[in-house]
């Protein structure tokens, strides 16, 4: 053998030797503490797995860094799914390649930067080929209603996020933020898929999107993201569940459940959003998909029981602006919406948004094949301009008399049946061709999220408990309130009740009298709540006749500080009186930073209040915030209030709200508003849909209606004003005239 050819086997050997040598030095390393976490991580070689330990790991920065390769990605796993607990400031960031992380549960506690879960480490260090998945972020939320993060920003390039739970995002900022401000993270083809979205309560603001792709600057890149296979659980947060701001991004078999808002192509051109499934419910706006831009094809999605109108409808497609701005509207030009069903909808918008600034109105589009299917054979479409630029053809709608869109709209008699898959076809197998296709099979829940975390459904429900009766002794409330459990009735004996402390309400709670229940209280609130809780009365007189003589008293406040879970408050057949032992003595007061989801008042009594029944204007600062969705009064009684029944206020005029919302009927208004700071015996401002309908008011000061953007819907009927002037509306962003409806009042200006 020459001296070249053993030269050449010792090398080979030697090679040889090094590739066994890594294969076996592949290494799983269990680590116990953050110390031999970030030792473990310095170490990292391609096939190595990190193991954390079951157990809670407090304000823990985790960075996990290395270079995998595809045959060998690099893991960080839990011990056990779900056992390891990542709690207080805490957050994860990946960078490096071919990596891969599942398992972990983020409980109890925020991120301290400005994401949970991030792909990068930092502007110039992110993770490419690499994947997080089974694992949960569960109301890992800023105690800053408005401080804004995301749960998880991908960054870089072929991405995964797979099989995750992300759950009960509460403060402001995008679930899921699919990142495009570098080019390192430009036409990044990362796959978003299985993943449960639960719940995410309405915030009351703009920034409540569950997952938004690109931002308005990088909009006309693509991103080559592909959305597939998601469960979108009641995704309420705003008016854009999905917010899409890039190109070429195919949305493509997920559910949307009884999500308020709409899968939005806001920018960008060439998506894709097809096989989908929206599933309203005919819960308040629900919507479906809004088009604006350039290609983007519509095709075989399936959309039922959807309440959305205006932007929220279950069709949107937008006029643009001319020569838009790149954070404006862009024309919408050839779409191809097709095979699509639309069943029991409320409303299609075609050139929606027609104004003086959007005038650019849809062009070379099409739209066919479409079932639009609505039992009372009611037409559901609303042009708002020209809608030449769209070619209809081949679609079929239900018994609609004398339709706006005829040509290329078949009217006639159609059957459905709900077939195995869930979904309503035509029985007629002549309409086989049209609407969505027979194979389309909506993801099942369960086939969605972290195989490990369950689905609970965690929605407040007053009386799901125990009844716990109370006997009217001296601290048996308080000791009452404090004992009870989320859901409890307490149930007071008749007697005079006198409670010398606040009662802290931190969980649903009813608190139900009858006859001879009274109630009165030494402390400057009787009940505040605190994030966690809500409030239901029933049967009870409460008196404000033994509160300190002191200003801004009230019978219920939030907490002063801002809090992360919307409550709400109930009250039924109630007698409030005397809260006037000083100025400004309030029924309900609440702080900044707080949402009520639905305050109700129902066959109650108000008399003798020196300030206002209902206090919701602390979110002054005009950013589009506001107190509570959905006030409701119905057949109560309001007299001698020397503030306004309510004082409502949402200021700004960004359109990302569905709310406020104020109902008032079948109510009587005497002697309200004398002092009121608006002088007004009701002051709405923002308001975007009140109906106050077949009340009475005497000498009472006017309604006063502040309308601010968003065409609010304001109806004022039927109501009879004595000695109380007409009501006035103000458009404030407007040189039109106010667009309410004012109807069948009357108005008698008889002596006082
Ligand atoms: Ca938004």
């Amino acid at each position: 053998m020459s001296a070249n050819k053993i030269i050449s086997l010792v090398i080979a050997t030697a090679v040889s030797l090094l590739l066994v040598s890594t294969v076996a030095s592949a290494r799983e390393t269990l680590v116990s503490n953050q110390q031999e976490f970030k030792q473990a991580v310095k170490k990292l070689q391609p096939g190595d797995t990190v193991v954390m330990a079951n157990g809670t790991w407090q304000d823990f920065e985790m960075v996990f860094q290395g270079q995998g390769t595809a045959e060998q990605p690099i893991t960080l796993t839990a011990q056990e799914p779900g056992k390891v607990q990542i709690s207080g400031k805490s957050n994860l960031r990946l960078a490096g390649e071919y990596l891969v992380v599942s398992g972990l549960l983020f409980k109890n506690g925020y991120t301290p930067t400005d994401s949970v879960i991030s792909f990068r480490k930092s502007k110039s260090e992110l993770a490419n080929h690499s994947r997080v998945t089974n694992t949960v972020i569960d109301n890992f939320n800023n105690p800053e209603r408005f401080e804004t993060d995301y749960w998880v920003a991908l960054y870089g390039k072929h991405n995964r996020f797979d099989h995750n739970h992300l759950e009960g995002k509460r403060n402001k900022g995008v679930t899921m933020a699919v990142r495009l401000d570098s080019e390192d993270s430009l036409e990044n083809h990362h796959r978003i898929d299985h993943n449960y979205f639960g719940p995410r309560p309405m915030l009351g603001s703009n920034g409540g999107e569950t997952l938004r792709i690109g931002t308005s600057h990088y909009s006309l890149s693509d991103s080559f993201t592909l959305v597939e296979n998601n469960y979108f659980d009641r995704c309420d947060g705003e008016v854009e569940i999905i917010s899409n701001k890039s190109g070429s991004n195919t949305f493509r078999g997920n559910v949307f459940y009884e999500s308020r808002g709409t899968l939005t192509l806001r920018h960008g051109n060439g998506n894709v959003v097809e096989n989908n499934v929206f599933f309203g419910n005919n819960v308040d706006h629900t919507g479906g998909i809004r088009v604006i831009n350039k290609r983007q094809t519509i095709r075989n999605n399936y959309l039922e029981g959807l309440t959305g109108y205006r932007f929220g409808g279950a069709l949107v497609v937008m006029n643009g602006v001319p020569n838009s701005p790149i954070n404006r509207y862009h024309q919408v030009e050839d779409a191809v919406i097709e095979n699509n069903s639309w069943i029991n909808s409320d409303h299609i918008q075609l050139a929606a948004g027609s104004d003086a600034e959007r005038t650019a109105t849809p062009v070379n589009s099409q739209f066919k094949r479409n079932l639009v299917y609505n039992e009372t054979g009611k037409d559901i479409f609303t042009l708002y301009d020209d809608v030449s630029g769209i070619s209809f053809s081949g679609n079929v709608l239900n018994q609609v008399k004398g339709p706006q869109l005829a040509t290329g709209f078949a009217s006639e008699k159609v059957k459905l049946r709900r077939a195995a898959n869930g979904l309503l076809y035509p029985v007629d197998k002549d309409l086989a061709g049209v609407g969505v296709s027979a194979d389309l099979s909506p993801i099942d829940k369960k086939a969605t999220g972290a195989s490990w975390y369950p689905k609970i459904d965690k929605r407040i429900r007053f009386e799901t408990g125990k009844t716990i009766a109370v006997k009217p002794q001296a601290g048996a409330l308080e000791q009452a309130v404090s004992d009870a459990q989320a859901g409890d009735t307490l149930k007071l004996a008749p007697g005079q009740y006198l409670v010398s402390k606040i009662l802290t309400i931190d969980k649903p709670l009813t608190v139900s009298g009858g006859k001879g229940v009274q109630i009165k209280f030494e402390r400057s609130t009787l009940f505040e709540i605190v994030d966690g809780g809500s409030l239901h009365l029933r049967g009870l007189a409460i008196s404000g006749a033994d509160a300190p003589d002191n200003v801004g008293n009230s019978v219920i406040r939030t907490s002063r500080y801002s809090m992360l879970v919307n409550y709400q408050v109930k009250i039924e057949n109630c007698d409030i009186t005397d809260l006037d032992v000083n100025k400004s003595f309030n029924f309900l007061s609440v702080a900044k930073g707080t949402m009520a989801d639905d305050i109700t008042i129902a066959n109650s009594r108000f008399s003798n209040i020196s300030g206002v029944v209902l206090q919701l204007d602390r979110e002054t600062d005009d950013f589009g915030i506001y107190n509570a969705e959905y006030l409701r009064i119905s057949d109560s009684s309001f007299s001698d209030v020397q503030g306004a029944l309510v004082d409502y206020y949402r200021g700004g005029t960004d359109e990302s709200t569905f709310g406020p919302h104020f109902y008032l009927t079948g109510s009587t208004l005497d002697k309200v508003g004398s002092k009121s700071q608006h002088k007004a015996s009701m002051y709405l401002h923002g308001v975007q849909v009140a109906n106050i309908a077949n009340n009475t008011f005497k000498h009472s000061a006017p309604i006063r209606v502040a309308h601010t953007v968003g065409e609010p819907i304001t109806k004022i009927v039927k109501n009879d004003f004595a000695a109380t002037p007409a009501p006035v509306v103000a458009e404030l962003n407007s040189s039109q005239e106010n667009t309410a409806v004012i109807l069948d009042n009357q108005i008698t200006m008889t002596q006082q």
